[in-house]
């Protein structure tokens, strides 16, 4: 954190932060410049943000010059991180492929999707039990019975699951059946539900917020990751713009700056980013190509009848046509699939 006075600041207003300093046992660098003094403050700065520093007599701004977030930091944690779930696991060699319906609808839609995924190549089954949908009139999902049925599935094939949690009452439920818990992006900047995922210490992608920066999803995972849960996952799905000729728009530099900034695996959901089907395969291809550590495809066996997402979800052929066009994209980045 850099202090920067003011350049009429008087010597007693210096000395007066100076003291400041040391009282709290923080180190302080001083730099006499001919118009202003600049002080760097090296330690644990919260103590003095409390004592709000920054209305002191003399002084003219704070600079904060290291992130808010300290575990999902890279400066802090170099090497990237491998998130295991299940039997597998995302950030390291593997492209890792989620995919299944928006909401768990019937046994035999679940049971037919995972078979038809696994066959394709995709490693983890996601289906949404609890749906935060924008109007109380639309199907909210089937909650228990639908993660009974993600449980059925995974059981039948192998495949790892992954159901959006909404409350602690979801996530009381989700942890007896999900090798993951899905944060969604209307709820990413929940913190009590951030902190309650924390501490069951399973898996959690974490669906960036429709609105959110990038240092504000950051520090929605040190939420999770404060309660001592390591084991987070982004998902970048596309954020609010002024285009309407897709859903959302996918920020595809958001994985290379996530890349620069923490060691959290990144993964992309290419069906909510843009909502529409035919775009699905060019961006999943982006996605790869910039470093993605895998991918959110949604599908369903008839997307006419969804009872969510249907116009950016994908048939079991076309979901089929698509990872075998992906395979030389993961293979150029040396992933494997
Ligand atoms: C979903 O994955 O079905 C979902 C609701 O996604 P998002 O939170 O990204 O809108
Ligand atoms: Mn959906």
């Amino acid at each position: 954190m850099i202090i920067v006075m003011k350049p009429q600041a008087s010597k007693e207003a210096v000395q007066r932060v100076l003291a400041t300093i040391e009282e709290n046992h923080l180190e302080a660098h001083v730099s006499d410049g001919t118009v202003v003094t600049i002080i760097g403050v090296v330690g644990d700065k919260s103590v003095l943000m409390e004592k709000n520093i920054e209305l002191y007599d003399g002084v003219d701004k704070i600079v904060e010059v290291t992130e808010s977030y300290k575990l999902a930091n890279k400066k802090f944690h170099p090497d990237a991180s491998v998130v295991k779930v299940g039997n597998t696991t995302i950030g390291g060699d593997e492209l890792v492929i989620m995919s299944g319906p928006c909401a768990v609808e019937t046994e035999e839609q679940v049971m037919q999707t995972a078979l038809a995924i696994k066959k394709s190549g995709a490693q983890i089954l996601r289906g949404g039990a609890y749906k935060p949908r924008t109007s109380p009139y639309s199907f909210q999902g089937l909650e228990t019975e639908g993660l009974k049925l993600m449980k059925q599935a995974k059981d039948e094939t192998g495949l790892s699951i992954v159901c959006e949690v909404t409350s602690l009452n979801a996530i009381e439920s989700a942890v007896k059946y999900v090798d993951m818990l899905q944060i969604g992006a209307r709820n990413m900047q929940n913190f009590y539900l951030l902190k309650e995922a924390g501490k069951t210490g399973l898996p959690v992608l974490l669906k960036r917020g429709l609105s959110a920066t990038i240092d504000e999803w950051l520090n929605a995972a040190e939420y999770i990751m404060a309660e001592g849960n390591p084991n987070v996952v982004l998902c970048e799905r596309g954020i609010r713009t002024f285009e309407t000729a897709t859903r959302n728009t996918l920020d595809i530099s958001a994985v290379p700056v996530i890349k620069a900034k923490s060691h959290l695996p990144i993964i992309v959901d290419p069906s909510h980013a843009t909502g529409v089907r035919k775009y699905v395969q060019p961006l999943a291809q982006a996605a790869i190509a910039c470093g993605a550590d895998g991918l959110m495809i949604e599908t369903h066996p008839n997307p006419e009848t969804a009872l969510s997402d249907g116009p950016q979800s994908l048939t079991f052929e076309q979901f089929d046509n698509l990872c075998n066009d992906l395979r030389p994209f993961a293979k150029l980045m040396n992933k494997h699939f």
